[in-house]
C-alpha cells in the first residue's frame, strides 16, 4: 500500500488503493492497480495522491477553523 502522510492514493481509473510495486520501490518505477491493472510511474501516482490529499484535507481543516472560531468567540459573550 502506497501512502502520503496517511491518506491513501486512490487509482485514478477506478478508485482502489491496493497496487502492486517492486520492493524499495522509486519514484521512476510503474506501480500496477490491483484491481483494473491501471500502470503509472510512482512519481506520477504520488501527484495524484497529493491532489487528492488535498481535496479530503481542506474540507477537514475548514471544519477545524470553524470549531476553532467558535470557541474563540464564545469567550467573548
Ligand atoms: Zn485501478
Amino acid at each position: 500500500m502506497i501512502k502520503t502522510e496517511s491518506i491513501q492514493i486512490q487509482c485514478p481509473q477506478c478508485g482502489e488503493t491496493e497496487f502492486e510495486q517492486p520492493d524499495n520501490v522509486q519514484d521512476d518505477d510503474f506501480v500496477k492497480c490491483n484491481h483494473c491493472k491501471f500502470e503509472m510511474m510512482l512519481a506520477e501516482l504520488k501527484e495524484v495522491g497529493i491532489e487528492q490529499a488535498k481535496e479530503v484535507i481542506i474540507p477537514e481543516a475548514k471544519k477545524e477553523i470553524e470549531n476553532m472560531l467558535k470557541k474563540a468567540f464564545k469567550g467573548f459573550k
